[in-house]
């Protein structure tokens, strides 16, 4: 492919490959990153750049200063899933049970290769942080950096994300303005009645029929108080009650997720669930307790930042291949925690070659490293227009 070569020399590209593959057979899950970060900080002490480790616990970030001008930061994640790999490579994971299912090892190999080209040729001027986080499956590592002073020890006039995407053909980027992923939530609500013979109900309270009760009514937030133009996903996926036939249960619990883009949405929902909750209780007699939780917060691309991740990307791939208005989607990231802190711009790069490649989170999968060249060529693209020599 012709977009990387120029910048990015064959001995670079094997080099991220090495990283990559030696990352992939150790994978590591939320806040065990412990092999990955001590790679990570070893690689970017050995270009020379001063390492903050343990932000996070195993999160980390270095900095390259290259005169006066703004501060960006670039961030990869570098955790792994809990999914046992199937994909039979030589350089599959050497730990059962665990898995570099989402690219995350190849996110940290671009952003460890960029790093090593902007040292070794400096084409900015400004100052770069090298963001390396740990546990963005389902653990929130961007939060915790931001809570523990992420943007205060290193403040950045914007903050960048990257993700691969296998469904894209190689060589395509997908970004656009505001909310790209949704935020996601989670409940669980127990339902406590009195449990009773099957044949005289009218002994027990039912928290079966109370329980179904409350899947259908939660359907209608969605159906009935959610404007039909700011989307919304109430998905129940799990119900669990009752042994046998002939007994009614004390207790049932229902666990789910909510998915949407806008704050709004999001305090609506809760708010509905905890009147629906109260209603079901009066009801049905049984009591009814709410866990909501709230997860990530939406994807939301800051406008400015967007026009340089669009700029950079077209730089690299060729206008025609960046999608300006890529799509919405319902899944979520955790950068949106680094977005509400900073402005910031996310990504998507496709990776696809055959068209019939195994997606993310599949024991499958596996990070195309043909990829390598393009998102390191990206990120050094980035920091070019954002901190113009
Ligand atoms: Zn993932
Ligand atoms: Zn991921």
């Amino acid at each position: 492919m012709s977009f990387s070569q120029n910048l990015i020399s064959k001995e670079l590209t094997q080099q991220m490959q090495q990283w990559r593959r030696d990352i992939h057979a150790h994978p590591e899950t939320a806040f065990e990153e412990v092999r990955t970060a001590k790679l990570v900080e070893e690689t970017l002490l050995d270009m020379g750049l001063p390492v903050e480790t343990g932000i996070a616990q195993t999160g980390l970030v270095a900095t390259l200063k290259n005169g006066a001008g703004p501060t960006i930061g670039l961030r990869a994640d570098m955790d792994a899933l809990d999914i046992h790999e199937l994909t039979g490579k030589p350089y599959a994971s050497k730990y059962p049970g665990k898995m570099h299912a989402c690219g995350h090892d190849g996110h940290t190999a671009m952003l460890l290769g960029a790093a090593r080209y902007l040292t070794e040729h400096r084409p900015f001027k400004g100052t770069i942080h090298f963001i390396f986080q740990p546990a963005e499956e389902n653990e929130g590592g961007a939060r915790v950096m931001v809570e523990e002073g992420l943007f205060e020890r290193f403040p950045c006039d914007a903050v960048f994300g990257l993700h691969n995407a296998p469904r894209m053909p190689l060589g395509h980027f997908g970004i656009r303005t505001g909310p790209m992923l949704s935020a996601s939530d989670f409940f669980e609500i127990e339902i406590t009645g009195t449990g009773a013979h099957a044949a005289y109900p009218q002994s027990g309270t039912d928290a079966i029929v109370a329980g179904a009760q409350l899947v259908l009514a939660l359907q209608q937030i969605v159906s009935r108080n959610n404007d039909p133009l700011n989307p919304l996903v109430v998905s129940v996926t799990e119900f669990r009650g009752g042994d046998t036939w002939n007994v009614l249960p004390e207790k049932v619990v229902i666990r789910g997720t909510c998915r949407c883009f806008s704050e709004e949405v999001r305090h609506q929902t809760k708010k509905r669930f905890e009147e629906i909750c109260t209603g079901i209780q009066s009801q049905s007699g049984a009591t009814v307790q709410l866990n909501y939780i709230e997860g990530y917060p939406a994807t939301v691309n800051e406008e400015k930042a967007t026009q340089y991740a669009i700029r950079a990307a077209q730089q690299i791939a060729g206008k025609e291949r960046v999608n300006t208005e890529c799509p919405q989607r319902m899944g979520s990231e955790d950068f949106g925690f680094m977005q509400q802190a900073c402005p910031g711009a996310y990504i998507v790069m496709g990776t696809s070659e055959t068209g019939s490649e195994a997606n993310v989170h599949n024991p499958y999968y596996d990070f195309n490293d043909n990829a390598l060249g393009l998102g390191a060529a990206y990120w050094i693209e980035l920091v070019k227009q954002f901190c113009p020599a």
